[in-house]
């Protein structure tokens, strides 16, 4: 070995150092693979992050060696197709979002919500004052006001109504000059489709401020209504949502953006274009650009995954998707609602949000409602989130589970309730059948332990 690599690169006399054969490691690490939870294995409900099944179709093309093997740093001329393929994306997205130009850069939503503020910066400072403020629902995502504030946004909550929908009086009184967007859900964090969303548009657009939507979630909307026809100026997407892309664990997203004509000009650069001749290129020259936010063009795996969905579908296949989502969320409300307490009355669109009410009684909770069904094999739904609602359950099943993976879940649901009632103490100890119980969760977020280190 020495001969072949520098010493300085050796580590025999790492301290501590732990051998382990070929085997050992496999097994181990094949081992911990079956303790852990997946999309593969069952539901998945987590209210407002969308687990759907990830289409086997979409690996297959993703890992064509024509695609794996393109370098991003090619000549245009050796990529036109990788090109073509975000061109025809962006376009898909453009059309199912009512939108003008997308740029496919952001590598998640959160990075999406960025992009998407920075530019409407950039264009009320290019009509000569970035205003001061954003305007967020308390029923907003909790990345909304961060990404606002990162961009140097004094944040102004706007209160939501016995509906769980904007309080439009309350919206009226904030809108002035000041403002420079709002920032809305839509259908919001309770899943309740914001039926004002046209007014509050027409509001905002009167005082020269923008409207961004928060559009991680379009599962409720595809071919069914457009944010771009209700007033939308800026959304992002989630392709790692709606469209079957795998949330990883921590790995890469996408969260393209898709904007109206007037803020095309602040797209991140490059943008993907096309010359008189019909060849694609990336286009650099875009003096208004807010910049590069990713390397290369973002998630080049992610875009082409996203396109295989879309295509497979088809327009009526998308529509009967967000169908599918909104009837399976309805049919777990009706089964449920007389056993666990709704936070809101408004119709549910894509997921509906219980509250753990009526089991606080015995001083059961949420979280122990969530850690008594890894038990029955699924995994919890959110938790505590959306914070106006106290001990919220927030469960979207999304329209690729079946009716029997809905049943089940909805018994074991019902036979925690029954327990919650009867022996309480079962669910506040739970989870039982786990490699570990209850965990200190906020040390494992706060002090993580990525990796081994010798003694
Ligand atoms: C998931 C989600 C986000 C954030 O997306 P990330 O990809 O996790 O950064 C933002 N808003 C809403 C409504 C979401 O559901």
């Amino acid at each position: 070995m020495s001969e072949i690599l520098d010493a300085n690169l050796l580590r025999e006399d790492l301290p501590g150092m732990s051998e382990l054969s070929e085997v050992d490691v496999v097994r181990h690490f094949t081992r911990l693979s079956t303790w852990n939870y997946h999309i593969d294995l069952g539901l998945y409900p987590l209210g407002s992050c969308t687990m759907k099944y990830n289409p086997k179709i979409n690996e297959r093309i993703a890992r064509l060696q024509g695609f794996t093997l393109a370098h991003p740093y090619l000549p245009a001329a050796d990529i036109q197709g990788a090109l073509e393929i975000q061109k025809a994306l962006e376009t898909c997205l453009a059309e199912i979002s009512g939108m003008d130009a997308v740029t496919l850069q952001p590598a998640a939503g959160a990075h999406g919500e960025l992009t998407g503020i920075l530019m409407i910066r950039a264009y009320h400072e290019s009509r000569g004052h970035p205003r001061k403020k954003i305007l967020i629902p308390d029923s907003a995502h909790g990345t909304n006001p961060a990404s606002a504030a990162i961009s140097g946004y004094v944040i102004e909550t706007v209160p939501s109504n016995i509906r769980g929908t904007v309080d439009l009086g309350r919206l009226a009184a904030s809108v002035n000059e000041d403002v420079a967007a709002i920032m809305i859900t839509n259908p919001n964090t309770l899943g309740i489709f914001e039926s004002d969303i046209a007014k509050i548009s027409e509001l905002l657009h009167s005082r020269g401020a923008l409207v961004y939507m928060d559009g991680a979630n379009l599962n409720a909307m595809m071919g069914i209504t457009r944010p771009g026809d209700f007033g939308v100026d800026v959304l992002h997407i989630n392709l790692h949502k709606t469209f079957t892309t795998p949330h990883g664990g921590g790995g890469p997203g996408a969260g393209p953006v898709a904007v109206k004509k007037m803020l095309e000009p602040f797209l991140p650069y490059p943008v993907v274009a096309k010359t008189a001749e019909g060849a694609y290129f990336f286009e650099y020259e875009r003096p208004q650009s807010i910049g590069k936010i990713k390397a290369y063009n973002g998630h080049f795996g992610m875009h082409l995954r996203a396109l295989c969905y879309i295509l497979a579908n088809g327009a009526e296949g998308l529509k009967e998707a967000s169908e599918i989502a909104v009837l399976n969320a309805n049919y777990i409300r009706a089964k449920l609602k007389d056993t666990y307490a709704l936070a809101y009355e408004s119709p549910s669109l894509h997921e509906v949000v219980f509250s753990d009410r009526l089991q606080a009684r015995k001083d059961v909770h949420v979280w122990d409602i969530g850690k008594r069904l890894i038990d029955y094999g699924f995994h919890p739904p959110t938790v505590s989130f959306p914070l106006i609602v106290p001990g919220a359950i927030m469960i979207e099943p999304t329209e690729t589970e079946s009716k029997q993976e809905l049943d089940g879940f909805i018994e074991a649901m019902l036979a925690i309730a029954r327990e919650a009632d009867e022996t309480p103490e079962t669910v506040k100890t739970a989870p039982h059948t786990t490699r570990v119980g209850r965990i200190d969760e906020a040390a494992a977020a706060r002090r993580p332990v990525l990796r081994w280190k010798p003694e």
